[in-house]
């Protein structure tokens, strides 16, 4: 199914999409149920199995404080950067694919979902479609994601004139993010 050629050998592009554009996007992951650590990992690896993308890093792993709903376990949160040649709303899809299959409980038939994967920004792509907003809405609130993703900051300079690091700082003085080892 891939297009296996000399870009991929190079280290290059895995291949454009149907536009012949490739994009760099910033995804979210998260999981607070199961093993977390192995639903993010599952996730980097479904990612960098998907036709015309690559994954070209991820932060480090944090543990963080549930917002909004807390009564509820502290979650694994990571930020990946893909180059990918899918469109966006493509790329959503197989997202939400992503977290249906990689997401499940092990032993729970209708388990709660174990994964979420959002799509935070894609290079030159804004929209208020509310299938997929972009950048994701209220990305700039949360230190969860904020925090992993001023770790790729050199990635994610191009495509935010927002100071990611300095408003990571100001975030994690509110909302408990911390480093978290992995296993
Ligand atoms: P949440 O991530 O807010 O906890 P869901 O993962 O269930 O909730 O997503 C709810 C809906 O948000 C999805 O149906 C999706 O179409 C929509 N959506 C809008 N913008 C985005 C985005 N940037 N990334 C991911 N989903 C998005
Ligand atoms: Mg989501």
């Amino acid at each position: 199914m891939d297009d296996m050629g000399a870009e991929e050998q190079d280290g290059r592009s895995s291949g454009a999409g149907p536009d012949g554009t490739v994009r760099r996007a910033f995804l979210s992951l998260g999981a607070n149920l199961g093993d977390r650590a192995a639903s993010l990992r599952a996730a980097r690896e479904a990612l960098a199995a998907l036709p015309a993308t690559r994954v070209l890093a991820a932060s480090p792993v944090y543990e963080t404080a549930p917002q909004g709903l807390e009564d509820q376990a502290w979650f694994l949160n990571q930020v990946v950067c893909v180059e990918t040649g899918l469109e966006p709303l493509e790329l959503l899809r197989r997202c939400q694919a992503i977290e249906q299959r990689a997401g499940r409980v092990r032993e729970a038939r209708f388990g709660p979902r174990t994964l979420d994967v959002d799509i935070l920004m894609v290079e030159g792509v804004e929209s208020d479609d509310p299938r997929l907003t972009l950048p994701h809405p209220r990305l700039w609130r949360r230190a969860f994601v904020v925090v992993p993703l001023a770790d790729l900051w050199t990635l994610a300079r191009g495509l935010t004139t927002v100071d990611v690091r300095a408003l990571a700082a100001e975030l994690r003085r509110e909302q408990a993010v911390e480093p978290y080892r992995d296993g």
